[in-house]
């Protein structure tokens, strides 16, 4: 269970733990047994509600709905890309906040098995307050609980025809999700719940999602990766680092005045060594602002000789936004410094660029108006809210 619940709202089924729905159920003159049934029914793909779970008898199916929520989404706005294979939501919680989750489809490739990633929030805007992130400009909300974390997962997993695509099967594919805490927020501003979160993705009688297929993004809040080092050893880790040099940081990512780059390069080079896993180094590439040869070659000498490696992701301007992202032939000069000096790095694909536009800015759009039910992106394939 979580530490904090919206006032007034029922429990989420995501978050009550196995052994209090086993005593629920006991203290009904139930079987045990009831909760295991529960949880997997409400985990399984296509359940849409409480009432398709028909392995519970009625009357107790309308009590389980009287006692927990099957979600702590109250409504979600979707917009569907590239043919369907990318889709964002705008979910709406118990208390009116908004959030945002995406879902990428990378279908297999001559009989590769394909893949899907599922990016989501972990807080109701952001205190961290980075100039180009619409997150960030908008300020921060809450705390999001550690349902409202997997809930966001389950709203995918629940319609598998948009999460694996329309030739889904019941059966096929689900489990194969990779997690990344990329949508609004900073997750390790939020640790307790989030390890919380990633507790109840990994758990087998849940979703079963493994530690290796979930990576947190963080701005650099040091001693939550220290916490990370200790507690979730199997997680990735990504850094948002965006500038070599503290001067430039502290503008770009604010939270460097509070622990700069050389602490955060510590605590990184620490993570690798203790967990053995790779280490993201993720890099904004923003015309004129961070990304000149000078800091290229920075850049390298802070990701040289560990196990890390560099994302860059041309920067998605913000509306209003003073700045646009790197050309193709910047970004590729870029690259071509940082892997003479002998780093890996890779350019993330700007996937559903009409759609997500940037973190955070789906919602500013829709910021004040009444969630529309479904909306498609021009030349796309629609998609249902829930
Ligand atoms: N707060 C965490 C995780 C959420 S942001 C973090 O900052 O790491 C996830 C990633 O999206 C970060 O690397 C962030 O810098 C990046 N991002 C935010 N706004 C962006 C924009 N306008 N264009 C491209 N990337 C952006
Ligand atoms: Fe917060 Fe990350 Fe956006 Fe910075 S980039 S404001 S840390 S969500």
């Amino acid at each position: 269970m979580t530490d904090r619940r919206i006032a007034g709202a029922l429990p989420a089924i995501s978050e009550v733990a196995a052994d209090s729905l086993a005593a629920w159920f006991v203290a009904r003159g139930e079987p045990a047994f009831r909760a295991a049934q529960l949880l997997s029914g409400a985990h399984r793909p296509s359940t849409t509600a409480f009432s398709d779970l028909t392995d519970l008898p009625l009357a107790l199916r309308a009590e389980v709905g009287e006692s927990f929520r099957f979600s702590s989404i109250v409504a979600s706005h979707v917009l569907v890309a590239d043919g369907g294979l990318t889709a964002k939501a705008v979910h709406q919680l118990a208390d009116g906040q908004r959030i945002e989750s995406v879902l990428m489809r990378y279908p297999g490739r001559g009989g590769s098995a394909g893949r899907t990633t599922v990016c989501i929030s972990s807080q109701a805007g952001c205190a961290v307050g980075c100039p180009f992130c619409a997150t960030g400009q908008a300020g921060f909300g809450r705390q999001l609980t550690a349902a409202e974390i997997v809930d966001q997962v389950l709203h995918w997993h629940r319609a598998p025809w948009l999460a694996l695509g329309e030739g889904w099967r019941p059966g096929e594919g689900v489990g194969h999700y990779n997690i990344v805490f990329m949508g609004m927020g900073e997750p390790l501003n939020n640790a307790d719940r989030v390890f919380a979160a990633i507790e109840l993705l990994n758990d087998p009688a849940r979703l079963g999602i493994g530690a290796r297929h979930i990576t947190v993004s963080t701005s650099g809040v040091v001693p939550g990766i220290e916490r990370m080092i200790d507690e979730l050893p199997q997680v990735n880790l990504a850094i948002s680092l965006h500038a070599p040099d503290d001067a430039l940081r502290d503008e770009l990512v604010p939270i460097n005045r509070r622990w700069p780059i050389e602490r955060v390069m510590q605590a990184g080079r620490r993570f690798a060594s203790r967990t053995r896993r790779r280490v993201s180094l993720e890099y904004v590439l923003i015309d004129g602002v961070n990304d000149d040869t000078e800091r290229a070659e920075r850049l390298a000498r802070l990701a040289a000789g560990w196990l890390s490696h560099v994302n860059l992701i041309p920067l998605n301007p913000t509306p209003g936004s003073r700045w646009s992202g790197t050309s193709a032939a910047g970004v590729a000069r870029f690259v071509a410094v940082l892997r003479a000096a002998g780093v890996a790095a890779t350019v993330r694909d700007t996937r559903g660029r009409e759609i997500e536009a940037a973190c955070g800015q789906l919602h500013a759009q829709l910021a004040g108006r009444e969630l529309p039910r479904v909306m498609a992106a021009a030349g796309s394939a629609g998609a249902s809210g829930t």
